[in-house]
């Protein structure tokens, strides 16, 4: 599913260039649930833009689902990533002055689909994610966990075939962590292929990879016996 030759990404300035990723080769096949693992600055979440067509990178080649993804225009990105990936981010990135199920049904206003049908999808993925419920209240009337699970539910609205997300646990606490992790889960059992970043080890153990990065390489990669 993703496939990346000796990536590399600097960050360049008028007077400096800060090597960030020095080379990374990594295949993650269609279905895995993979952790990236790493201290602060290591690059992960470079790592992960990169991956989620958020960002280029210098030198190497990115394969996904056997496409070149290189050098693309904007449109080409887009088209890219709303086909194929969904995103979480650690701070939900939901839009405040909009109720659960019309965050989950942003990303089919920008693929024009009608309201009724945006309504009707939205309120399918808030049931998937356990906050049917919840469908009219707004971001701020709903705890943490509640906020990362319309903010999963919004990812997957569109259907995609990787789900990547940045630390989607790392503002929660450890009981709210667990019930984001098992909606992780079912979604990579039902084919979805999920990559996370964290640096909690008790969430790396629930995935079935771990893929270790330190200062832009990677220095470890273990696959889990049994993922608990
Ligand atoms: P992590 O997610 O592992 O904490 P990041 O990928 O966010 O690490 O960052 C890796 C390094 O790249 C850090 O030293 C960070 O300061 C630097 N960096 C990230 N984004 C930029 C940017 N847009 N411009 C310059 N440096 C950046
Ligand atoms: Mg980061």
């Amino acid at each position: 599913m993703i496939q990346l030759n000796n990536i590399r990404k600097s960050y360049r300035t008028e007077y400096t260039a800060l090597e960030v990723l020095k080379g990374i080769d990594l295949t993650i096949e269609t279905g895995e649930f993979a952790a990236i693992m790493g201290s602060s600055g290591s690059g992960k979440s470079t790592l992960l833009n990169i991956m989620g067509i958020l960002d280029d990178y210098t030198i190497g080649e990115y394969y996904l689902a056997g496409t070149l993804i290189k050098d693309l225009s904007q449109t080409q990105a887009a088209y890219y990533r709303n086909q194929m990936i969904g995103f979480v981010f650690q701070s939900f990135n939901l839009l405040s002055f909009k109720s659960a199920w019309e965050n989950v049904a942003l990303p089919l206003y920008y693929q024009k689909v009608d309201r009724k049908k945006r309504k009707d999808m939205a309120m399918a993925y808030l049931d998937k994610v356990g906050l049917k419920d919840w469908a009219e209240h707004l971001p701020n009337q709903l705890s943490g966990g509640q906020q990362q699970r319309v903010a999963i539910a919004r990812s997957l609205i569109t259907q995609p075939k990787v789900l990547l997300a940045d630390e989607p646990t790392g503002a929660l606490d450890s009981t709210t962590s667990y019930e984001v992790m098992k909606i992780f889960k079912e979604v990579n059992e039902q084919g979805i292929t999920v990559i996370l970043v964290t640096h909690e080890n008790d969430i790396a153990a629930k995935c079935k990879r771990v893929i270790r990065l330190k200062d832009g390489l990677i220095e470890g990669n273990t696959v889990a016996a049994s993922a608990s």
